[in-house]
């Protein structure tokens, strides 16, 4: 830690007896701090996160405005062609990472030097309210040698069942649960609001809940909350799947196995405090006519998933029903009892969508609908 002390510590004043005044002692405490700025790159349709440290001074845990925006070499994310390929990193959102000494975590945008938003900066173009909350449910598999955590070389394990909210180590394996356990205590570190976990329906795989107020927030924790996740299970030797869909087989066949989603539950402060069926009807109204536009961010190769089986509706069908797990929109029982107020919960979004555009795209509905 570096001190920086300007003068003589303590004493000011002039000489000779009693001329001696004690000051307070004008110590400034720097620290060195490890600022690690995160992106996604330019991949489609599923973009990675990337990241990369550079260390900086601050007298305390730097606050947003006080970080500096950085660059990157675009042409190696596929974000700019070689001969002008610096990309800028403007920091949008900044957490605690316990993980390292002085450790930050900077979420960023990305910008092209014109100052114009890069093309894959999704989070540029989305609505945001504060008074819109969404809560995220993050499905997804552990791998290991290229199969779900826990699957035997070249084979499958006993047919889902008891894997969903399982325990004991036939169900859930020796090291799961020390992974999402750790990842729940960096996400609070953090000051992410990451609201649960538990073993899902396929072995191998898992889920964590993300609560945000605002599209860009939530979506922030989101993605933030993903990084710790992959970066958490590098010294494990075991890699996070997010796609929708890793394990395939004929449908109704004991090896056909869950895929992955991202249930994003939403509510603004009209249906929280207003409500009431009339909107609620003119609310699905809008969800179905814009069916298509929902689904085109809704993450890839989610046909393969919304087959209207494994508490699925079809990709190609809009539904809405009472605790109905089959359907597009699941409607909680307390919203109806509450007089059709609290929130909703769409099914659709896979475990490999980008939370900024199924929040921006649902807020963009959402608004779409009066309240008058
Ligand atoms: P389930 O597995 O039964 O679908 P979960 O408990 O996994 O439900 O997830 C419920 C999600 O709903 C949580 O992410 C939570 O943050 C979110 N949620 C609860 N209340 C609200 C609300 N008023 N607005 C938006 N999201 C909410
Ligand atoms: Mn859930
Ligand atoms: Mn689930
Ligand atoms: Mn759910």
């Amino acid at each position: 830690m570096a001190v920086s002390r300007p003068g003589p510590a303590g004493f000011a004043g002039g000489s000779g007896p009693g001329a001696v005044t004690l000051q307070p002692n004008p110590i400034t405490l720097m620290a060195k701090y490890k600022l690690e700025y995160i992106w996604l790159d330019g991949y489609t349709p599923l973009a990675n996160l990337r990241s990369k440290t550079q260390i900086k001074e601050f007298a305390a845990f730097p606050k947003l405005a006080e970080l500096p925006a950085w660059g990157f070499d675009g042409s190696s994310t596929r974000q700019a062609e070689g001969k002008s390929s610096d990309i800028v990193l403007k920091p949008v959102a900044v957490f605690h990472d316990s993980t390292r000494k002085n450790g930050v975590l900077v979420m960023c945008e990305t910008y092209l030097h014109t100052g114009a938003a890069h093309p894959s900066n999704s989070r540029a173009t989305i609505p945001d309210d504060p008074d819109t909350w969404f809560g995220f449910e993050q499905e997804y598999f552990f791998y290991k040698d290229g199969a779900p955590l826990g699957f035997p070389p070249g084979g499958f394990p006993e047919p889902q069942g008891p894997y969903y909210t399982g325990v004991g180590y036939k169900n859930v394996g020796s090291v799961a649960r020390e992974i999402v356990e750790q990842h729940i205590d960096i996400c609070l570190d953090a000051g992410i609001n990451i609201e649960g976990i538990n073993a899902e329906v396929a072995k191998g795989q898992w889920e964590f809940q993300i609560f945000g107020k605002g599209s860009k927030s939530a979506a922030d924790q989101m993605w933030v909350a993903r990084y710790i996740m992959a970066r958490l299970c590098e010294k494990y030797g075991i890699d996070v799947e997010w796609r929708c869909k890793p394990i395939r087989g004929p449908f109704d066949a004991p090896l056909d196995w869950n895929g992955s989603g991202m249930h994003s539950n939403f509510s603004t402060k009209h249906m929280r405090e207003v409500g009431g069926k009339a909107y609620f009807e003119k609310l699905m109204a809008a969800f179905a006519k814009h069916m298509d536009e929902h689904i085109a961010v809704y993450g890839p190769e989610n046909h393969l998933r919304l087959t209207g089986l494994h508490e699925t509706q079809s990709i190609d069908k809009f539904s809405y029903g009472v605790a109905d797990r089959g359907a597009s929109i699941r409607v909680p029982h307390s919203f109806v009892n509450n007089g059709y107020k609290g929130y909703l919960e769409d099914r659709r979004p896979n475990s490999a969508a980008d939370p900024y555009l199924v929040a921006g795209r649902i807020l963009k509905t959402v608004q779409s609908v009066p309240t008058t």
